[in-house]
């Protein structure tokens, strides 16, 4: 057990006030945190973007190998710096946050999976925490279900995406996750992540997944990072991606 476990004051993980008990949230807190809850209205069905007028933008303008993909929460100020101390401050305990809501999702989609799966952190990922962060609330969550979770895919490898190119970035998307063995096929699988950005490591995660036997991926994010340019259909746009990258960058800088 870590020191700063037993001795650090017990503070809300969002404001920092001072609090009885550790791995809660302060009661002005809880109750942004339940009202912040992204809902379905108005978003696309599968990528979950907010819809521009008729149709989605997102979706016409790339190829999306995965089936449906759902956020819980909208990556705000908030939730930045929960994200900030659970991924990069040892903060373990913080993926209980998420659950409630998690299984209040799972309620409302009705989906029955098979296999519950997420992407082991990279290199750099290790080098700032000791533990996987969406292993624990896939495990949490795949136990309700009884099914296994399993980390069939990882990070391959960390390079700077903002030195980048806007065709740089777009290549790399491909070779920046593999299998971490063999995935057996699977007809409805789930994949947990912790933040959507672009969407480009999804569905990166969705084609190697489908290429190895999976039928069906359906992907759920605990953050949502909204950038509204990414739900447009830009011109020139026709590759099948977007230039973000998902996480590694960010997670090269150490912050979000
Ligand atoms: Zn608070
Ligand atoms: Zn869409």
């Amino acid at each position: 057990m870590r020191f700063s476990f037993i001795y650090s004051p017990k503070r809300c993980p969002i404001c920092d006030v001072q609090l009885l008990h550790r791995g809660r949230v302060c009661h002005s807190c809880k109750k942004k945190i339940r009202i912040s809850r992204l809902s379905r209205e108005n978003r696309c069905e599968v990528c979950f973007f907010p819809r521009i007028g008729k149709g989605c933008g997102y979706c016409a303008s790339r190829n999306i190998f995965f089936d449906s993909h759902r956020s819980l929460y909208p990556l705000n100020r908030s939730w930045h710096s929960v994200l900030n101390r659970w991924k990069f401050e040892n903060d373990r305990y913080l993926h209980q946050l998420f659950l409630p809501a998690l299984f209040r999702l799972a309620a409302r989609e009705k989906k029955s999976f098979d296999r519950i799966g997420y992407i082991a952190s990279g290199k750099s990922g290790w080098k700032n925490r000791p533990y996987q962060p969406c292993r624990d609330i896939g495990r949490i969550f795949a136990e309700k279900q009884g099914l296994p979770c399993t980390a069939d895919l990882r990070k391959k490898k960390n390079t700077k995406q903002s030195q980048k190119s806007y065709s740089d970035r777009f290549l790399d998307i491909h070779d920046s996750l593999e299998a971490a063995g063999s995935i057996l096929p699977a007809k409805s699988y789930l994949l947990i992540e912790d933040v959507f950005t672009t969407g480009a490591t999804a569905n990166e995660a969705a084609r190697i997944l489908k290429k190895s036997g999976v039928f069906s991926v359906t992907v759920w994010s605990m953050l949502h990072r909204e950038d509204l340019d990414s739900c447009r259909v830009r011109p020139g746009d026709g590759i099948g991606y977007d230039s973000g990258y998902g996480l590694t960058g960010k997670e090269e800088s150490g912050k979000y």
